[in-house]
């Protein structure tokens, strides 16, 4: 079922999606060779505080999950795609680290993430992590009134393909509201003027996961998904109301 919000709602959505943007700029920053995964997962729990909001990924307990999620990040390194744990990992030069992190302000969540580059990656991954913001930024280009789930993952699927990518498998964004997982599924694949139509008033996690070889996934032992070939993956993602004039993106 999709789920409308007013005006005044998506207010309170860009309120909380700021203080999620401010948060995630910060753990960027501090995201360098060195440094565990834990302690960016703790800085993320204070600043979300600080910020007047409460972590949305700690205790929450995806469909399907076999427990409640323990950390307030999603850290994932190299060939994790998604839903990495933090940990005692020590963040080595050259790394690719995707931040996945969601916030709930006023009752509203937010979700956004960003893929960080840390020190000297090499030329494959740079171009990863271009192409995987390009197709972050095509998605949204297509959100207005009139366009359709499937122009979204047409414009995404188009740019995994134009770079040699992939798309991760099976993997997908949501709408997002008073829940942090509401319908629509927002697939990163796609054909032009498929699914459901959009209308001012929704509002969709968009988030592109795209791998350097193959788009086949495995799941492992912390949960986390990691691209079967091993190959790297990068993944941005902004939360983003449909509105009359077009995207208006939350997370920023
Ligand atoms: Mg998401």
């Amino acid at each position: 079922m999709l789920i409308f919000k007013s005006l005044s709602e998506i207010e309170l959505m860009a309120e909380g999606g700021h203080r999620l943007a401010n948060v995630l700029r910060r753990l960027a920053d501090e995201t360098r060779a060195g440094v565990t995964t834990k302690h960016l997962d703790r800085l993320a729990y204070e600043l979300i505080h600080q910020s007047g909001a409460k972590p949305a990924f700690l205790h929450y307990r995806p469909a399907g999950a076999r427990r409640a999620y323990p950390y307030t990040l999603c850290a994932s390194i190299n060939d994790v795609v998604v839903h990495g744990q933090p940990s005692d990992y020590v963040i080595q030069d050259g790394d690719l680290v995707k931040l996945d992190l969601g916030l709930i302000y006023k009752k509203f969540y937010a979700d956004a993430a960003v893929t960080v580059m840390v020190g000297n990656v090499g030329p494959e991954a740079k171009k990863l992590v271009a192409a995987t913001a390009e197709a972050l930024a095509a998605g949204i280009k297509e959100v207005k009134p009139g366009k359709t789930l499937g122009d979204i993952g047409f414009a995404v699927g188009k740019v995994a393909e134009k770079n040699n990518f992939s798309v991760a498998d099976g993997l997908t964004g949501h709408g997002i509201g008073r829940n942090l997982h509401e319908d629509p599924t927002v697939f990163n694949f796609g054909e032009r003027g498929d699914g459901e139509e959009l209308r001012p008033g929704m509002v969709l996690a968009i988030e592109p996961m795209l791998a350097a070889g193959a788009g086949a996934i495995k799941q492992i032992k912390d949960e986390s998904y990691a691209t079967r070939d091993g190959s790297l993956s990068a993944h941005f993602e902004h939360t983003v109301a449909v509105t009359e004039d077009g995207a208006r993106i939350l997370t920023l």
